[in-house]
């Protein structure tokens, strides 16, 4: 009795043995198949950032070899293989499965050993909560800010193209040109936020916080849907949140091919490093003659800076009195007349139309259209700036030549906001979207938008803990938060206070 039992248990084992066989291999076969799919979309995120790595890699680097051009040609090949065995899976749904999945097997394998070449082709990636890409004025507040409102070390990081910490940059046109030099203002001294009657943000003051300033880095390529930014250098940093504060650049003659624009001497005035360049020359340049292109600020501030540094000044612009956009002629002639008073000679209604040097390459003499010649030893252009955008052409919409946002700084793509001198933004008192270059937009903007992004991060964990006590749920606040984005730019600040205020209430 007991040995025919034993046989039917031992005939049960031997049949049933290889459908569980079967069963497991098909377990498995799904379970493989998940995990090379996941691997798969890594691995299109992977070849994107190298391949972004390689367009920032104009003039040659780290990345273009022969070993990254042939894993980029294998992506394709893997892809392809991967497609094979997604397509023969879905034919012969249950046995080829069985059949398959030790190929499948094989393939996470063989996936994730080349994945990690790829990555090792990458390098150290920098990940960051927050990146603010510029480290100017409204970088600067950015980041008092974001220390105000609650920020955790290693979660902020800061890149710059300049080489110091964020400054209040109106500095450079006044005190820095300062002819005395116990008066003249010099880093550390005007460190943001001293400009606004704050506490001046020396470079300590980043490192206690936690927040990393990346000096002397310029980004030059940029995938926001990656999140993805790449340094001239082939540094990759990557973000949750991006905020845009790269400013303006200068307009410069030589971007109209005005002859002889590229001559020595000829200076712009927009970061440390040109204003000390002017500095070095007005010291070697002592008691010359200097020409002002330009009857803006810019044009204004440096003319009375140059004069008071002991030069022969002419100033020389197509307008028919100075700051025309801002000044009424009354007011503009006040200005001019003060300016000729102390020895600027004042040439309106025409413009340089090229530059003469001498053997040397320094500029000797500024031709002007109505024929005349001006001598000269310094030449400083201030013609006007334009917004530094072209890092996110295509990928954000623009408006007005800058980057168009919402009453928080809010660009069109998610987590990416935008301050400062690039945004363009609604302004409820005109009814329009505006682009400002003033430095207290920068700092007002800057500091307006940490907030909306913190308030926006509290109000997505409010979606997930309702409180009972006031009967305020996610929806609602985001009802609130709407209403305070139709108010506009101008009162947003006390609404988005009450919001706030809202959400405090609603943690405790
Ligand atoms: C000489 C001068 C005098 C001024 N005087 C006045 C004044 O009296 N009153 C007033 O209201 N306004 C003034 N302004 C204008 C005011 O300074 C600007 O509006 C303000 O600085 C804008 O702040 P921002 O942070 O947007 O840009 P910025 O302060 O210009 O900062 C931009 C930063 O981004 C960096 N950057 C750019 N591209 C990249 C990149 N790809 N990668 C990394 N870093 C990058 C730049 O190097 C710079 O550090 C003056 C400007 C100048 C140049």
């Amino acid at each position: 009795m007991a040995s025919s039992f034993n046989f039917v248990i031992g005939s049960a084992k031997f049949i049933f043995a290889p459908i569980e066989r079967c069963l497991n291999c098909k377990r498995n076969f799904d379970e493989n198949m998940k995990v090379l799919q996941k691997l798969l979309k890594e691995l299109n995120t992977v070849k994107e950032v190298i391949e972004l790595r390689l367009s920032a890699e104009i003039h040659g680097g780290t990345m273009q070899t022969e070993e990254v051009k042939n894993w980029l040609d294998d992506v394709q090949r893997i892809k392809t293989e991967i497609e094979i065995i997604e397509r023969k899976a879905k034919e012969k749904k249950f046995l080829s499965r069985v059949f398959l999945g030790k190929m499948v097997e094989e393939k996470v394998v063989e996936l994730k050993a080349f994945l990690r070449k790829g990555k090792a082709f990458l390098g150290m990636v920098k990940s960051f909560k927050y990146i603010i890409v510029g480290g100017g004025v409204a970088a600067g507040y950015a980041a008092r800010e974001f220390d105000r409102q609650g920020l955790k070390p290693g979660q902020l990081a800061i890149i710059s193209k300049e080489a110091v910490a964020p400054y209040e940059r109106p500095t450079l046109s006044k005190g820095y040109l300062n002819p005395n030099p116990k008066a003249a203002a010099r880093l550390p001294e005007f460190h943001v936020c001293v400009g606004s009657g704050g506490d001046r943000l020396l470079p300590d003051w980043y490192k206690e916080k936690g927040i990393q300033l990346i000096l002397g880095t310029e980004i030059v390529k940029v995938n926001l849907a990656l999140k993805t930014l790449v340094s001239a250098a082939g540094e990759i940093f990557k973000f949750q949140t991006l905020i845009i504060a790269t400013g303006s650049t200068v307009i410069r003659l030589t971007d109209f091919q005005v002859e002889g624009a590229d001559a020595k001497n000829m200076f712009y005035l927009r970061e440390l490093e040109d204003a000390d360049k002017l500095v070095e020359s007005i010291k070697m340049k002592k008691y010359g003659k200097a020409v002002i292109i330009g009857g803006g600020y810019i044009g204004l501030e440096v003319a009375a800076a140059m004069s008071i540094n002991d030069f022969d000044v002419t100033m020389v612009y197509p307008d028919p009195w100075c700051m025309p956009r801002l000044f009424t002629p009354t007011m503009a002639a006040f200005y001019e007349s003060y300016y000729e008073n102390k020895g600027i000679k004042i040439i309106k209604g025409t413009v340089s139309v090229g530059f003469n040097a001498n053997a040397n390459g320094e500029v000797k003499g500024v031709k002007l259209k109505d024929g005349r010649v001006l001598e000269a030893d310094i030449v400083v252009v201030g013609v006007g700036a334009r917004p530094l955008t072209a890092l996110f052409k295509g990928q954000l919409e623009e408006d007005k030549g800058g980057i168009k946002t919402d009453g928080f700084f809010k660009t069109s793509m998610p987590g990416v906001y935008a301050v400062g001198d690039v945004a363009t933004f609604p302004i409820k008192l005109y009814n329009e979207m505006r682009r400002v270059e003033h430095v207290d937009h920068a700092r007002k903007s800057a500091k307006h938008a940490v907030k909306a992004i913190k308030a926006n991060e509290t109000e997505t964990t409010i979606h997930y803990h309702r409180s009972q006590n006031l009967g305020l749920t996610g929806s609602k606040m985001e009802r609130l938060l709407e209403l305070s984005l139709k108010v506009g730019h101008l009162k947003k600040t006390r609404l988005l206070q009450k919001f706030q205020d809202s959400i405090l209430h609603l943690r405790t």
